[in-house]
């Protein structure tokens, strides 16, 4: 079947409108027509080719939330009219050690998990194509149940990669009551971080280097505010966190937080910026036996408990809506951290 898309045609090209194939729906394939789609700054790094191995036409998009049109005959999960969403993967090998434990994300088949863009296609598609379209065919163990209220839709689609990308290792790491917790980047994942960290019963610091968020932090749930340029600030918190979760997109020293872990401290990395990081200093590492780590989104079983634990608690995205049209403004805002928190694409726009 076609369908209506946004695609960059090279790195660096503005995106535009194409018309793409999906496959026809198999018997454990769910067809969705999309309603919204979250905007992630991984969508930026793929479209403007900063990071390696990208294929063009590239259609983004990773946080889809829609609404079933058809299902395979063998799919019992969904039926037409269901409210359904797609993260980051369409499918795995399933029969790897971490796919038998619900860790498809770390997928050590031949191919690694297929990326719900830029993967390799089923059908002898050239590339996957995301969530920047009408319409997507995903088989079922790769679609999201969601709980949320009709009206919430637009702002849980985020959920489908900024949530569970923080949630994961927030959970890895044992977050919850008594814990001394750091967010660093308050961007779509950050600022999910914040919210999930809170809602785990952690104490919440939120590091920005926009001092415009101070109150805004505190307003999603931060305990305290550190703005990460300020030595003083960052200083008077040295030695104490459990644990931090950085988001930050771009290329950064991270001696700044490792030195604010105590003895056993974690950093978990999440942000994979075009260039790296300086390299952190063996001896802060060292001298307080602390780690830094790296956690890539999160499993589908896992990504449904935190659906579900967002629905129940009333958790959702802080989103701006935009038109499909609008989009390469909004990456240039991305840039500059000019978004409060996550930009979602009205797919209705595509029309
Ligand atoms: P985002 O909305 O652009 O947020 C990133 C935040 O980092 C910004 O809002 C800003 O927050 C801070 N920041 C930006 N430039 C900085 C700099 N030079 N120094 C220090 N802080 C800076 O991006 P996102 O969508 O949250 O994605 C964040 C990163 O995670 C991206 O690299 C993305 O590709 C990656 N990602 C990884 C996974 C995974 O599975 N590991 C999944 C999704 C995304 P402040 O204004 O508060 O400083
Ligand atoms: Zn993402
Ligand atoms: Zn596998």
């Amino acid at each position: 079947m076609q369908t209506k898309a946004y695609a960059a045609a090279a790195a660096r090209a503005p995106l535009g409108p194409i018309t793409i194939d999906r496959r026809d729906p198999g018997s454990k394939d769910v067809a969705i027509e999309i309603l919204y789609c979250g905007v992630c700054h991984s969508d930026l790094h793929t479209a403007r080719g900063e990071w390696p191995g990208i294929l063009y036409p590239c259609v983004p998009g990773h946080e889809i939330i829609g609404r079933v049109t058809a299902v395979g005959k063998d799919v019992t999960k969904f039926k037409p009219g269901d409210v359904a969403g797609v993260g980051c993967m369409v499918d795995s090998c399933r029969t790897c050690d971490p796919c038998q434990h619900d860790l498809e994300q770390y997928c050590a088949g031949p191919h690694s998990f297929t990326g719900t863009y830029n993967g390799a296609a089923k059908g002898g598609l050239p590339n996957t194509l995301g969530g920047y379209s009408k319409q997507i065919v995903v088989e079922d163990h790769f679609v999201l149940r969601i709980q949320h209220k009709e009206e919430d839709l637009a702002a849980a689609a985020p959920l489908l990669c900024a949530g569970i990308t923080t949630w994961s290792p927030l959970k890895h790491w044992n977050v919850g009551p008594g814990k001394k917790v750091g967010v660093v980047g308050i961007g779509g994942l950050g600022h999910m971080g914040v919210k999930l960290a809170h809602a785990l019963g952690a104490h919440v610091v939120a590091f920005t280097t926009s001092d415009s968020k101070r109150q805004a932090a505190l307003d999603l749930g931060a305990d305290e505010v550190v703005v990460s340029k300020n030595a003083d600030e960052m200083a008077a918190h040295a030695g104490t966190f459990d644990f931090i979760l950085n988001t930050v997109a771009a290329s950064h020293d991270l001696d700044a937080f490792t030195k604010l872990l105590k003895l056993d401290g974690t950093l978990t990395l999440v942000g994979v910026p075009e260039h790296p990081h300086p390299s952190p200093s063996a001896g802060v590492l060292i001298f307080g036996r602390k780690a830094i780590a790296g956690s890539l989104i999160g499993g589908i079983a896992e990504t449904q408990e935190m659906l579900d634990f967002c629905a129940e608690h009333g958790i959702t995205s802080d989103v701006e809506m935009i038109a499909m049209k609008d989009i390469d403004h909004a990456y240039d805002r991305m840039l500059k951290s000019d978004v409060k928190y996550r930009f979602v694409i009205d797919m209705a726009t595509l029309d």
